[in-house]
């Protein structure tokens, strides 16, 4: 199977190609030229497998170029005792035909870990066969999450660097304290002084720059990219959603080929994409029900088929979904355009110069007959948390709260069909706004640690390992620097200055 690029489908390259790049030279994103396809046996021959078993029956159908050696070894390094508790992904029933798919068993605890665990593998398997293999680089730029994420992914995979940038100021006491005692061989982290603009910024110089890549050439070494557009971030995540309906078929909760629902908590439209590939593929799904916090962008998009930015941008409790542009929704717009570069380019040409573009009308009913959207405010978050923790004695994040709320709307208005709430990020991670929610904000604590304490304390249910064993450790990392020096401590990272 090859890939070809959403601005020009005249493009045609390996998986190891697309994964390797990143993003097309042209800046289109990569994307596979067709869809495989599973039928029911498929499906019912996922019920007794383990998540990794489950994952190299799924994954070899879009990385034809990776060998069976390969991805048995990267899913075993992925998908390892790096994740706490009887599996990776598992699902919890919350009340009738309702479920929760967990995505935060990682070592960051979000969502992200179930790509990033994979990817660096899938890159070390790509600059084999692409970049001669040469040692892959990575830059990221991070406002927190994503950064320690991508740390915790590529420590120590073989063939890899890291380095990560975070504003000094910019970033919670916790994320500070999980990126600067990030553990391994091959990571770096430094902090600038700045904003997270300013180490955006000046990553893309370092990355685009001349002399750079001939410095790292030199070293046998080039750039790679990990960032959430990259497909090697999008097929790991195909695997949930068929495996979450393997686990209900494997309970007895729905008989094979009976449809059923997904709520994905949205920013960048990556994680619900993965379950339109997954419908696609022949995932019995009846409705993809994306989740939107007050950035609500998606949630006119896909009722109305107009996309606009230029809309107030809300900061919220929920800080993961506030987005204003969601790149993966480029990859659905040119599937459902039948593969049309052409017209997916002017789309995007019209969101570039006028800020917002919009569909026909038969695209939008093609989109309306797999997708339904709502969105809700934090006031609305933090009552469907402490609600679903006081009916169902669950106790779900900021993220998960959003997709809860939207989830609950869409099901009062009529569709019954079983269903399955996408949770993104343990409560802990967000200790603070969940606390306040279960506590209508009276509680002690003044610090994370403390708070965290204080939540178990409420719930009587455990923080994840991860989260509690940063309290105490001392920062291995604690450069700071200017834009102007981020070169040199780049060099001086990889141990490559003159
Ligand atoms: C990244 C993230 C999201 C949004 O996922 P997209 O793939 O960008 O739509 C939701 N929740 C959490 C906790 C995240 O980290």
């Amino acid at each position: 199977m090859n890939y070809t690029s959403t601005r020009n489908n005249r493009l045609s390259v390996s998986a190891s190609f697309a994964i390797a790049n990143g993003i097309s030279a042209e800046g289109g994103l990569f994307v596979p030229e067709s869809i495989p396809h599973t039928d029911a046996a498929f499906i019912a021959s996922l019920a007794p497998l383990s998540y990794t078993e489950r994952a190299r029956k799924i994954l070899p159908l879009f990385l034809t170029d990776y060998t069976e050696k390969e991805l048995k070894a990267y899913t075993a390094a992925a998908y390892g005792s790096q994740f706490e508790g009887p599996a990776p992904a598992p699902v919890t029933p919350l009340h009738d035909n309702v479920s929760v798919l967990e995505l935060w068993h990682g070592p960051t605890c979000a969502f992200k870990d179930m790509a990033l665990q994979l990817l660096p593998h899938l890159l070390t398997g790509a600059a084999k066969r692409v970049l001669e293999g040469k040692e892959s680089v990575i830059l990221v730029a991070t406002s927190g999450d994503t950064g320690k994420a991508a740390l915790e992914g590529f420590k120590d995979v073989a063939g890899t660097r890291i380095l990560v940038f975070f504003p000094d100021k910019g970033v919670s006491p916790m994320q500070k304290l999980q990126m600067t005692t990030q553990e391994g061989n091959n990571v770096g982290v430094c902090a600038i002084e700045g904003n997270f603009d300013d180490a955006q910024t000046g990553v893309k110089a370092i990355f685009t720059d001349a002399g750079v890549k001939e410095r790292l050439l030199k070293n046998n070494m080039c750039f790679s990219s990990a960032n959430s557009i990259n497909w090697g971030r999008l097929v790991p995540q195909i695997v949930y959603f068929f495996s979450a309906y393997a686990d209900l078929l494997a309970k007895g909760a729905i008989a094979n080929g009976e449809k059923i629902n997904f709520c994905v908590p949205t920013g960048n439209f990556g994680n619900i994409l993965a379950g339109w590939y997954a419908k696609r593929m022949g995932l019995p799904v009846n409705k993809l029900i994306c989740a939107s916090n007050e950035n609500d962008v998606l949630t006119e998009f896909l009722t109305t088929g107009r996309y606009n930015r230029c809309r107030t941008f809300h900061t919220t409790v929920s800080p993961s979904m506030d987005i204003l542009i969601s790149s993966n929704l480029e990859r659905l717009i040119f599937h459902l355009l039948g593969n049309d570069s052409d017209e997916t380019n002017r789309l995007f040409a019209a969101l570039k110069e006028n800020g917002e573009y919009t569909v026909s009308d038969a695209l939008l009913e093609e989109i309306k007959a797999t997708f339904a959207a709502g969105c809700c405010n934090d006031d609305a978050t933090k009552a469907a948390i402490a609600d679903t923790y006081r009916e169902h004695g669950y106790l779900c994040d900021t993220h998960t709260g959003v997709a809860v709320r939207v989830y609950e709307a869409y099901r009062a208005a009529g569709d019954m069909t079983p269903s399955v709430i996408v949770s993104t990020a343990s409560p802990y991670k967000f200790s603070k706004a969940v606390l306040g929610a279960l506590t209508d904000g009276r509680f002690t604590a003044e610090n994370e640690f403390d708070m965290v304490s204080e939540l178990e304390a409420f719930t009587g249910i455990p923080a994840p390992a991860p989260l509690k064993g940063l309290k105490g450790k001392t920062p291995r990392f604690t450069n700071v620097c200017t834009q102007a020096e981020m070169e040199a401590q780049v060099y001086g990272l990889l141990g490559i200055e003159d």
